[in-house]
């Protein structure tokens, strides 16, 4: 899927970049340069970007070049998403960013070792491939997609690996919202250490 991607991190597999808000979890709300990359073999059923899955379709692009589109925006934060981000070696991405003043997140399912430099990390595991336990320690917060029942037992294992502090989120899957929505509002009144997260972009009607 990603063979040809050097693994010094120089060039890396843009699927798009656009500024716009965080929509979802801790950060929801803030402006942010979103740097979405492309491969993904996670194979979640429900994914709302499929079109990221397959590397080969988004172009290699320099990170240098990444760096200084991110620069151009009032906000100095971006979000790092795809796809999966850590299929790649984000170290170089990362550290120039950081170097230009700007903050650096990531969503990730965490199924591939943890690389780059992180101002923030939102783990997002899904049951198809289970996370690293190095990026379950680096994670600031734990956000589980609620597509059914049964993922609030799936989001305790998770909560309980998490290191003391983080944050929890509890969030529907878009095309169930209607359904789990009122029952992560009840789970969260009587599980208060969770707390809710939406999709508001959708709400928005923004990227
Ligand atoms: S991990 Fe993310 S990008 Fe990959 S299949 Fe799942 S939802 Fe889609």
């Amino acid at each position: 899927m990603s063979n040809q991607v050097p693994t010094d991190g120089t060039l890396l597999p843009l699927m798009e970049e656009f500024y716009t808000i965080q929509g979802e979890g801790y950060h929801t709300g803030k402006a942010a340069y979103f740097i979405r990359l492309g491969g993904c073999d996670v194979g979640c059923h429900w994914c709302d970007v499929k079109e990221s899955w397959d590397a080969n379709l988004h172009p290699l692009t320099e990170a240098d070049t990444i760096i200084a589109n991110a620069k151009l925006y009032p906000a100095k934060t971006v979000v790092i998403t795809g796809g999966e981000p850590l299929i790649y070696n984000l170290d170089y991405l990362t550290t120039g960013l950081q170097n230009s003043g700007i903050k650096t997140f990531m969503e990730t399912s965490g199924a591939y070792p943890l690389s780059g430099s992180w101002d923030w990390i939102c783990l997002s595991p899904k049951k198809f491939k289970a996370p690293l336990p190095s990026v379950i320690e680096a994670a600031g917060e734990l956000k589980i997609i609620v597509f059914n029942k049964s993922d609030f037992e799936w989001a305790e294992k998770y909560a309980s690996q998490m290191p003391t502090g983080r944050k929890l989120y509890l969030q529907p899957e878009w095309s169930k919202a209607e359904q789990m929505t009122p029952l992560i509002i009840e789970y969260v009144k009587a599980n208060p250490q969770w707390e809710i997260s939406l999709q508001t972009h959708k709400y928005l009607n923004i990227p």
